[in-house]
């Protein structure tokens, strides 16, 4: 451990589809955990991963097509094809999210000789064994010296009586064990050579292996879905602590689950919306489109070990929140301020601080902001006075935690790929046109259009002045 210094590791997603509520929510809950590290000065490493290969349809299984692999087959495409399209659909809804994007991303498939290095030790330390060219963390082995299960609070009988034992299962010797290689069937389009055979990694062994690779064999926290707690993130300590005798992660951060109009979230149920289809409103049981500001204020007015649930009331009501917020950040700029002060500043700030101190409770830091938009319209409205001081001060306090630690960017800025100062330089130059072709200079006011245009700004001479797009 380095004073100063935080290592995060945050499991990513398998890019095999469209990016959906699900990945919104660890995300946002661990963009906040490092933008507020790092306005409390802490020089962060956050990694988050791609699983590129390596995960089963039947995560629980571990039975079933690799995903990637299938959807390969299903859509005629290279496996690689699969990957780069919603990985890239993945970095843009994150984007409109407005969450950082990590300091490192690793992929599984990259890393295929690190992790055959891991399963090596592991065999080597006894704790797994191989079977027709697969090899299998031997769980009950584990078992015996260290605690299997201990983060999910769960026990081995217990899991012995929840683990049903299936066909195809043989060459485990418990159905509890779980892959650390899997030899390839002949049909299987990712496959690389290993000593026990042409096959690919199990999903658990990649988070295990680049962590340590780019965190170091002991890292400060490691972060998820609640979801991955068991059985992910159990196989990856067991991983771990087989490997090196003791743990590698020092706190475990787990977010709670999304629940739509009141049920869990899933294909079967018609309920699967994606992010895309929400950002735009065309899912059938959303009302209208709801911003990626709005989604996000959403998650963030819950806190994150709390299930929330989404529905179209809900999401209105964030709206208006959102909108009366940050009315009042604008409001700010323009109150008046007198020599008299009857509001108290220090107390809001008080109480954001140590809420977000608190485990990150973003519902209470927003309620503080609330507090603070009550003062700026009393201010506003001339039943409370506020000093000058006190106004710069409640200003840099709005701004720091509006914009910097919970991320809520104003709409234009995270709209696409306009943003305001763009915009600004934009409107300048066409600006400059307008005086060109005032004053006849036309082959200034051409040179400008063309030049738009070939940047990919289409411009439109309107009655007023101009329009102009982004084709
Ligand atoms: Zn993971």
């Amino acid at each position: 451990m380095v004073e100063g210094r935080v290592g995060l590791y945050v499991c990513g997603p398998t890019v095999y589809s469209y990016s959906h509520l699900g990945h919104a929510r660890p995300n946002i809950t661990f963009d906040l955990l490092v933008r507020y590290l790092k306005y409390l000065g802490y020089n962060v490493r956050y990694v988050r991963n791609i699983t590129d290969v390596g995960h089963l349809e039947n995560e629980q299984d571990e039975t079933g097509e690799d995903k990637i692999s299938k959807k390969a087959r299903l859509e005629q495409i290279e496996p690689m094809e699969v990957v780069q399209k919603y990985m890239n659909t993945f970095h843009r809804n994150m984007r409109q999210l407005n969450t950082f994007p990590p300091d490192i991303e690793p992929r599984a498939s990259g890393h295929i000789i690190e992790q055959q290095q891991m399963v090596e030790t592991i065999l080597n330390r006894g704790f797994a064994y191989e079977k027709n060219g697969s090899v299998y963390f031997d769980v009950e082995k584990y078992n015996e010296k260290y605690q299997y299960g201990k983060l999910s609070g769960r026990n081995l009988d217990e899991i012995r009586t929840n683990t049903r034992k299936l066909e195809g299962q043989d060459e485990k010797r418990n159905p509890f064990d779980f892959a650390l290689w899997k030899k390839a069937s002949p049909g299987h389009i990712m496959q690389w050579p290993s000593k026990w055979s042409n096959g690919f990694p199990g999903w658990h062994l990649e988070c295990s292996v680049m962590s340590m690779k780019y965190l170091g064999e002991e890292f400060d926290i490691h972060g998820g879905g609640l979801d991955l707690a068991f059985p992910h993130h159990e196989c990856e300590i067991a991983q771990s602590v087989a490997c090196r005798g003791k743990e590698s992660v020092r706190y475990w951060m787990h977010n709670n689950m999304i629940t739509i109009n009141g049920r869990k979230m899933a294909r079967s149920l018609g309920n699967f919306i994606t992010l895309d289809e929400l950002f735009e409103g065309t899912h059938e049981i959303l009302e209208k489109a709801f911003s990626p500001m709005t989604i996000r204020f959403f998650l963030l007015q819950a806190h994150y070990r709390s299930t929330i649930d989404f529905s179209n009331d809900a999401l209105n009501a964030s709206e208006k929140g959102l909108a009366k917020l940050m009315g009042a950040v604008n409001d700010l700029n323009a109150l008046p301020v007198s020599d008299n002060l009857t509001v108290d500043i220090a107390e809001i700030k008080e109480k954001c601080f140590s809420a977000l101190d608190d485990d990150l409770n973003s519902p209470l830091a927003i309620a503080s902001l609330f507090d603070g938009v009550r003062i700026i319209n009393s201010v506003k409205n001339g039943t409370e006075f506020i000093t000058k001081t006190a106004l710069e001060d409640l200003k840099s306090f709005f701004n720091v935690v509006v914009f910097d630690i919970l991320g809520l960017a104003s709409e234009q800025e995270v709209a696409g790929e306009k943003d305001t100062l763009f915009e600004k330089v934009v409107d300048l130059l066409l600006n400059l046109r307008i005086e060109a072709k005032t004053r006849k200079d036309w082959d200034t006011a051409d040179k400008i259009r063309k030049g738009l245009n070939a940047i990919g700004i289409e411009v439109n001479d309107t009655k007023d002045g101009f329009e102009w797009k982004i084709v």
